[in-house]
């Protein structure tokens, strides 16, 4: 009641959104005369004025209405397609950043040129986002000639182009391409290894067709680029074998400690069993090289670039056998090794060592040590589409989803009326008891309409759907087509058919869409088809006005009969898509009708109907073989959907709040890539973490009781160990210096160093060594990092039952995670240089980990009813595991009885650590 005051004192928010729209189509109109002036030549030039007035300060919403009308006068010209009113009132929708409701057939691709023109004056590219390959390529051909005569160019992104095709495409003014080639390429960019090879040039403005398919329902799943990792699984191998020979350092047998001061050592290494960590001495190195190269592993020195990584291989060898042992700190169960919390006891399944050490101790168990193939990027629909300056989109239907699109991507939906009045006749659904009493009506229904000559347009909710009621039509022995979006460009041609004379045409959901079906069958496809695909242009036309003379008869003939019927075989789980369906007939105030054919034992009623329906159809005296028809048995079964669209948007959203964790993470750390691929003088951060880890040990120093040429001393063993770095003063030198001096003199050494590496081989091959150091750690840590987040979230889950909130705990957890990595990152690597020597020019980018061949792109569909895991329709489709699932949590598999033993003191992670550094134990000993 409330509602219909407000509605009646301000109007209703569509007439209000339409009301701000009319001013601006007037001043488009009255522009109209005076561009229909213009010469060809001009379009171009006015292109470049309007750029020039952009350049110097005028606002885009300043120009759009001459600009509209220079389109409307280009697309006039080049296709014969007068812009009608309502579509520029769509293309002005869409430059604000809003989604525009259009009913199919309305016209969308050209009312989104418009847009894309205004937006494309700045230069800074504009995405027009379509559904499938087909339709980039169509839209795109379609388009052009509006677009050349404006003086705009345009490309097209397909996914079997090569990365210079792509950075072509990207360069144009206006890119046409899928949202999964669009995502996949901002992933690929971030894996790149040097700024050149980017294909993107950032995220203006994109213009999403079909907006609600892109967003919502493909948005359940998310983009994953997968593949193998760096195979380095025999050197884990040879390296275990080798392990054995070396030899820890003896101890004192009095104190059982290492020995310290100047009695000389004997032995390879030192174990910290406290903080499981492992250092070797100089001998052991020694013995190490004499090892490697008596194996054939390596030639020459240890300390050089390429082979400096064995002491990698070793020293993680080492931890596997000497300090990690099976059934305290890890179980092997099912040929796996899992970790066991060093807190909890808790077996952390799915979790892995990072660095190597997983491998490593998979090669000592003798477990295959498997070649992963892992997720090496991924990204949701959500948080790329978020990441435009201006984002907008088309469908015919969104505005039952109009909460969603506010609440996630901050999207207002305006619908735009239909140029002529719809004239569709929907009919009240149909209701049968079995699915078999409805396919046999549905069988008498398609077979009277094709008698009559009527088209009919079937649409089922899955392909096995379709082939079934295919096989009995068969039998019956009427004529059909079956699409099941699998061949796009085909389904186009058929499905544009789909409005000729006596046509039947059974479709799932997807196929065809994005193509206009006209009554009377389309006159295109049936010359092309007459004059053959490589026939000359004027060949062609010719068959098409002849066609088209055909057509203009078989046009009036199959208005008369009523239009296209639209046989809804199944409700969908949204109203949108039963809409979408809908929707295809009556397009342009052509005469139609639509129907949908329902029984109890649908998904839709067996899962979400309820009792509800069920009763009502027995109050109605339903008995078997007789349908039930009913305005009120339609309000039950839209409650049901809501029910279903509802739950669905909790699933995404529920995808979404983990993702946001992982997003922040994301950027970052691509952003941290950008800084490093662009960055010429890396070594100043090296030298900067150097010094960093200087300051810690001097902290320690500082701290320490000891004398001061014993504390001098644990000092440059702390710096050997960690930089392998010695000053050129003698340690009583050193031991004299205030602690300012030495904390001045050691931080010049350090710098000093690596000038002198950089002084050996030039900045530019040093640089090139850091760089692809640094990018190689990071995205090796990275995707560590995402499946152990991948972990976390179903470890989360557990917790869920002992009363703790999930999400919260993952974001405390994913942060900490990801903070301990970046400090990894940085670390290691600066560890690294200060301790290599350097050779030769670094490996070429060529050599990067992951080549774009070995890479699989993959987005997951999911079928309906998919997300809640019941048994009706296969969720998952293709090949690699969805890393967001969206059914939380389900796959960690029963834990086995193992006996876990704890021999290690429980210490906090953020507890002070034991070594008295004052610094918390995760980031001393703790690492
Ligand atoms: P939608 O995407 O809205 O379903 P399309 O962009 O596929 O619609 O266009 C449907 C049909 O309408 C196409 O055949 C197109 O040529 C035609 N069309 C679009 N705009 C106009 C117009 N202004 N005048 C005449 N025909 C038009
Ligand atoms: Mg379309």
């Amino acid at each position: 009641m409330l509602q219909n005051i407000l509605t009646f004192l301000l109007g209703s928010k569509h007439e209000r959104d339409l009301k701000e729209l009319v001013p601006i189509v007037q001043k488009i109109n009255e522009l109209e005369p005076m561009v229909m002036e213009f010469p060809d030549s001009l379009f171009a030039e006015k292109t470049a004025e309007f750029r020039d007035r952009l350049e110097r300060g005028e606002r885009l919403d300043s120009i759009l209405p001459e600009a509209y009308a220079l389109v409307r006068e280009a697309a006039r010209r080049k296709l014969g397609e007068r812009i009608f009113d309502v579509q520029l009132m769509g293309a002005v929708v869409l430059h604000k950043g809003r989604i525009v409701e259009m009913k199919t057939g309305e016209g969308k691709t050209l009312a989104s040129v418009p847009a894309a023109y205004l937006n494309s004056l700045h230069g800074k590219g504009v995405h027009v986002v379509t559904v499938n390959d087909y339709l980039a390529e169509r839209d795109a051909g379609w388009m052009r000639p509006i677009y050349s005569l404006l003086g705009v160019s345009v490309g097209v992104i397909l996914s079997q182009m090569d990365n210079a095709q792509r950075k072509e495409s990207y360069a144009k003014d206006i890119t046409y391409g899928t949202n999964n080639e669009f995502g996949f390429d901002y992933l690929r960019d971030n894996m790149c290894w040097s700024p050149a090879d980017k294909v993107q040039r950032g995220h203006a403005y994109a213009i999403v067709d079909e907006i609600d398919n892109i967003l919502i329902d493909e948005a359940r799943t998310p983009l994953i680029i997968s593949g193998m990792a760096e195979d380095d699984t025999f050197k884990f191998a040879e390296v275990n074998k080798l392990v054995e020979q070396l030899v820890e350092v003896q101890k004192d047998p009095e104190t059982g400690e290492y020995p310290e001061g100047d009695t000389p050592t004997v032995g390879d290494f030192k174990l910290e069993e406290k903080n499981k960590r492992v250092t070797f001495t100089d001998e052991g190195m020694n013995h190490v090289e004499s090892l490697l190269i008596k194996r054939g592993l390596i030639r020459d020195s240890l300390f050089t670039d390429q082979n400096f990584e064995y002491i990698h291989y070793f020293t993680q060898a080492l931890r596997a056998h000497k300090l990690y042992a099976k059934d305290v700190d890890y179980v092997v169960q099912d040929g796996k090794v899992q970790i066991v919390d060093e807190f909890t006891g808790r077996i952390l399944y799915g979790r892995r060592y990072s660095e190597g050490l997983h491998q490593a101790i998979e090669a000592k168990e003798r477990i295959k040590i498997a070649q992963r193939n892992r997720t090496l990027a991924t990204i949701t629909f959500q948080n790329y589409f978020r990441m435009y300056g201006k984002l907008c989109g088309m469908t015919g239907t969104a505005d039952t989803e109009a909460q969603e699109f506010a609440k996630i991507y901050n999207l207002d939906v305006v619908v735009i009326p239909t140029n002529r009045p719809v004239v569709r006749d929907d009919m009240d659904d149909v209701i049968y008891l079995t699915e078999e009493e409805k396919l046999n009506a549905i069988c008498d229904w398609i077979a009277e309409l094709h008698t009559k000559g009527e088209p009919v347009l079937v649409g089922t909710i899955s392909i096995e759907k379709s082939e079934t009621l295919s096989r009995m039509l068969v039998g019956r022995g009427i004529r059909h087509e079956v699409l099941n979006a699998k061949n796009h460009a085909r389904e186009a041609l058929i499905i544009a058919d789909a409005g000729a004379r006596g046509s039947v045409t059974i479709a799932t959901n997807m196929a065809g869409r994005g193509t206009d079906i006209k009554l009377g069958g389309n006159p295109d496809y049936r010359a092309r088809k007459k004059a053959g695909t490589q026939a000359p242009e004027d060949v062609f036309r010719k068959a098409l006005s002849e066609e088209y003379e055909k057509w203009q008869m078989d046009y009036r003939e199959v208005k008369g009969l009523g239009g296209l019927h639209v046989l809804g075989t199944e409700r969908h789980e949204a109203r949108r898509i039963d809409n979408q369906l809908r929707g295809r007939s009556g397009r342009q105030g052509d005469p139609g009708s639509s129907r949908f054919y329902i029984s109890l034992e649908d998904d839709l009623m067996r899962l979400f109907g309820g009792e509800n329906i069920k009763g009502l159809m027995s109050r109605m005296g339903m008995k078997t073989g007789e349908p039930i028809v009913h305005p009120w048995l339609n309000k039950s079964i839209e409650r049901a959907q809501k029910k279903v669209e509802e739950r669905n948007f909790e699933v995404r959203k529920h995808l979404l709040e983990y993702d946001d964790v992982l997003n922040e993470q994301r950027k970052f750390i691509y952003q941290r890539r950008d800084e490093i691929i662009s960055d010429p003088h890396l070594t100043e951060r090296i030298i900067a973490t150097g010094q960093d880890l200087f300051a810690e040990v001097l902290e320690a120093y500082k701290k320490s009781g000891d004398t001061p040429q014993g504390r001098i001393k644990t000092l440059l063993a702390a710096l050997k160990e960690s930089l392998l770095f010695e000053p050129q003063n003698t340690p009583s030198e050193l031991a004299k210096m205030s602690a300012e001096d030495l904390e001045g003199t050691i931080k010049a050494e350090l710098r000093a160093s690596i000038e002198s590496k950089k002084a050996d081989i030039g900045e530019d091959i040093l640089n090139g060594f850091i760089r692809f150091e640094y990018l190689r750690n990071i995205d090796s840590r990275w995707q560590d990092h995402l499946e152990n987040l991948e972990a976390l979230r179903e470890a989360v889950y557990l917790r869920a039952y002992s009363q703790k909130n999930p999400l919260l705990e993952y974001k405390l957890e994913g942060f900490q995670i990801f903070d301990e990595m970046l400090y990894d990152i940085k670390t290691e690597l600066a560890k690294k240089v200060f301790r290599v020597r350097i050779q030769q020019a670094p490996a070429q980018p060529a050599a990067a980990p992951h080549s774009t061949a070995v890479m699989q792109a993959s987005h997951n569909a999911m079928g309906q009813f998919a997300a809640g895991g019941s048994s009706a329709t296969n969720a998952v489709s293709s090949g690699a595991a969805p890393a967001f699932g969206g059914n939380g949590g389900g796959g960690a598999s029963q834990p086995q009885a193992v006996q876990v033993k704890r021999t290690v003191p429980k210490v906090g992670r953020n507890d002070p650590c034991p070594c008295g550094s004052g610094k918390k134990y995760k980031y001393c000993h703790g690492r």
